[in-house]
Parts: structure tokens; C-alpha cells; sequence
């Protein structure tokens, strides 16, 4: 799957706003947004012009987009996935980025960031409900169950993960079971969840023009 592949650090100087990308560094003097918080570019330190009704749409939608590590073409396709479903569009959309199973195995704490999250369900080492499931965008449902493949647990990696996960650490949607390498959805993750607070009725203006 098409991925972003440019400098990381400059999606959140762009943002104005730290999008935790990046594992640990995101926690650590060495971040950009603490050392650097202008905007990318030759006129990045300008003062800022006051954003349009518009812009501060686009600039919502793309801190959403960004944070889940997806293209345009790929965020629209949930977009339009969750227009179709019942309820809000705004709760839809950010319920189905949310349960991705890239970003559940980051929120269970198997990976420091979603794209790394993503490499990891790419190799294939998840299953879903005892099966291996090696695409990123699978979205789980409550009752699933998430772990690490039988095959993948003798890798350094998954051995010095399990030391440091963190039950308590994991939102109040799942449920993680640091000693089987395995978590549980145990519902639909709720707004308050969110590790970021997007305004999600902003991006779907957005897309409503
Ligand atoms: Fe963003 Fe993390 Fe880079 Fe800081 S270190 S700018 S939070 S990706």
C-alpha cells in the first residue's frame, strides 16, 4: 500500500502541533515541534495569516489524515465508507481510522508509532481471531481478538516488547493481555478515546463543499 515516505517531523511543524509519529522521539527534547515550531519552508517563520473558513477545514482534515499515516485517496475512501453507514459521519469515520488494525496494534502497544504499527501487520506478524491478517486497513470489530502469530513471538523484537507493555497504558476499549501478547476489543472506541482531539464535524465539512 502507497505511503507517505518524506521527512516526518515537517507533517507536524506544518500541523503547528506535535502528531506523535514518531515513537519516542515525539517524548524527547530531540522533536522538532521543541526545538523548531515554525512552519516547513524558505517563509515558514512569516508570521501566520489568519486561516479562512476553508483552510481551517483543510488544515483539521489533514492533522486527521496525517496522524493515521494515510494518502488522500485512501482517507477519502473512509471518508465515503462512512458517509454510507448509519449514525454521524464525523463518528463514523474517526470510529473506522481508530480500529484499523495498524492503529489497534499501536494502541495495544506492540509498535512506538502506526507506522510502525503497519510494518509489523505487513511482515505478518498478527492474527485476528486466530488468523494471520496482514493488512494494515482490516478494520476489527468488538469481540476480536489481536495478537502476536505463534511464529513471530521468538523474535527479539516481540521478547522486549512483552517486557514493556503496559496494561494500563492501552484505551478503555481494549483490553490487553501483556503475558498471552494479545488484546481484545471490547467496544466501539468512543470520542474520549482519542489520542489526538480532532474535530471530526471539520473534516467532514470539508468534504461536504
Ligand atoms: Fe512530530 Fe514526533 Fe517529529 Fe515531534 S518528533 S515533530 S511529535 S513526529
Amino acid at each position: 500500500m502507497a505511503r507517505y515516505t518524506g521527512p516526518v517531523c515537517r507533517l507536524c511543524r506544518r500541523e503547528g502541533m506535535k502528531l506523535f509519529l514518531k515513537g519516542d522521539r515525539c517524548m524527547s527534547p530531540k522533536c522538532a515541534i521543541e526545538r523548531r515550531n515554525t512552519r516547513p519552508g524558505q517563509h515558514g517563520a512569516a508570521r501566520a495569516r489568519k486561516l479562512s473558513g476553508r483552510g481551517t477545514q483543510l488544515r483539521e482534515k489533514q492533522k486527521v489524515r496525517r496522524t493515521y499515516g494515510l494518502l488522500e485517496r485512501q482517507f477519502r475512501r473512509f471518508y465515503d465508507k462512512s458517509l454510507h453507514m448509519p449514525g454521524k459521519t464525523g463518528d463514523n469515520l474517526i470510529q473506522m481510522l481508530e480500529t484499523r488494525l495498524d492503529n489497534v496494534v499501536y494502541r495495544l502497544g506492540f509498535a512506538d508509532s502506526r507506522a510502525q504499527a503497519r510494518q509489523l501487520v505487513n511482515h505478518g506478524h498478527f492474527q485476528v481471531n486466530g488468523r494471520k491478517t496482514d493488512i494494515a486497513s482490516y478494520i476489527v470489530k468488538a469481540g476480536d481478538e489481536v495478537a502476536v502469530r505463534q511464529r513471530s513471538r521468538t523474535l527479539e523484537y516481540f521478547k522486549t516488547r512483552a517486557l514493556m507493555l503496559d496494561a494500563k497504558g492501552v484505551p478503555s476499549w481494549l483490553r490487553l493481555d501483556p503475558g498471552a501478547l494479545a488484546g481484545h476489543v471490547i467496544a466501539a472506541p468512543a470520542r474520549q478515546d482519542l489520542e489526538l482531539p480532532f474535530d471530526e464535524a471539520l473534516v467532514v465539512e470539508y468534504y461536504q463543499r
